[in-house]
């Protein structure tokens, strides 16, 4: 199978939302008129990002996944992406299923793959970018939290920081592998909070981001925060606590948003069923805070840093 072969079986299928898909030397765009682009792009490196022996349609997709989560933090509908894919060889084995997983992601949010580059290297390498579209000055950018906000949060946390430490506990490992863009929250969000970021490198440092990019301060009591049901089960607090809060790859949204949208809130989570949970508020100052449920600070571990420890 040769390039050429290996995109028409595998990345070509017909757009629906693009004037001109796979196949030339660019894709052609019609943005639907006055909305803004969002656009972002993340790279996943074999050996880095996921183990070499990674089930490839769990990872086709969890490659979509990651950037549909970054869209839905920002309020964006999705809409097209691209694929640029680094590959040892050739190898229908693993193309096949990459690819199936890829587009049942994308089909359900009805997500146009358009493009994309392929080659041979050493070890595999997938990069997608992803396009969304969202009502001007709509989108939910991480400087917009208020004094008096409340913080929120999706779901559960720390599954899949527990599923890398506890492969054989599939709940967790469900999480760590075949993560859910909260892409209907994400859009209903627009008009409800204030700011919002998709947890990818622990609650703690994701909030530190909004904390700093918003001059205010972030509290938040450790014990609200939603985890996994699994972690009543091990009784390993330090584990928990760094699963919870310093633990990557939930993508979970945290946001936040006016007392006022509470009742609102809840109802959205009732509709979604999707657990919205408050987990502390924002207040004028500066730096996030956890605290313990007498509210004294908690040691912690703080977020992830692909650059901290670097030999
Ligand atoms: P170019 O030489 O212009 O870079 P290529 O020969 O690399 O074009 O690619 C041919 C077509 O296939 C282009 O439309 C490109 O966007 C698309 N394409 C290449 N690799 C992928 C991929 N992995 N997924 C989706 N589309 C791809
Ligand atoms: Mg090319």
């Amino acid at each position: 199978m040769n390039e050429f072969e290996l995109i028409r079986r595998y990345f070509q299928r017909p757009p629906k939302r693009a004037l001109l898909g796979v196949g030339d030397d660019c894709a052609l765009l019609r943005p639907d008129a006055g909305l803004d682009l969002a656009v972002s792009t993340d790279l996943l490196i074999e050996g880095r990002h996921f183990l070499p022996g990674a089930e490839p349609r769990a990872l086709g997709h969890k490659a979509l996944a990651v950037n549909l989560s970054d869209l839905a933090a920002m309020g964006a509908t999705p809409r097209w992406v691209t694929l640029a894919l680094a590959l040892p060889a050739a190898d229908a084995a693993w193309l096949e299923p990459f690819s199936a997983g890829f587009y049942a992601l994308a089909e359900r949010y009805g997500v146009d793959l358009i493009g994309g580059d392929t080659t041979r290297g050493a070890a595999r390498a997938i990069c997608v970018t992803a396009i969304g579209e969202v009502p001007p000055g709509m989108a939910l950018e991480r400087s917009g939290a208020r004094p008096g906000d409340d913080i929120w949060v999706s779901g559960e946390l720390g599954g899949a920081a527990l599923g890398l430490a506890h492969p054989e506990i599939a709940e967790a490992a469900k999480r760590l592998h075949l993560p859910e863009p909260r892409v209907e929250l994400g859009e209903r969000l627009r008009r409800l909070a204030h700011c919002a970021i998709d947890v990818s490198d622990g609650l703690a440092g994701d909030l530190g981001h909004i904390a700093e990019r918003s001059g205010v301060s972030a509290s938040v009591e450790y014990e609200r925060i939603p985890r996994s049901s699994s972690f009543a089960k091990l009784k390993a607090p330090e584990l928990e606590k760094d699963c919870v809060l310093s633990g990557g790859d939930d993508y979970e949204l945290a946001f936040t948003a006016p007392r006022e949208h509470r009742a609102e809130l809840e109802a959205l989570g009732a509709e979604l069923k999707l657990a919205l949970t408050r987990v502390g508020t924002i207040e004028a100052g500066s730096g996030l805070h956890i605290l313990d449920a007498k509210g004294r600070p908690l040691a912690h571990r703080g977020g992830f840093d692909h650059f901290k420890n670097q030999k």
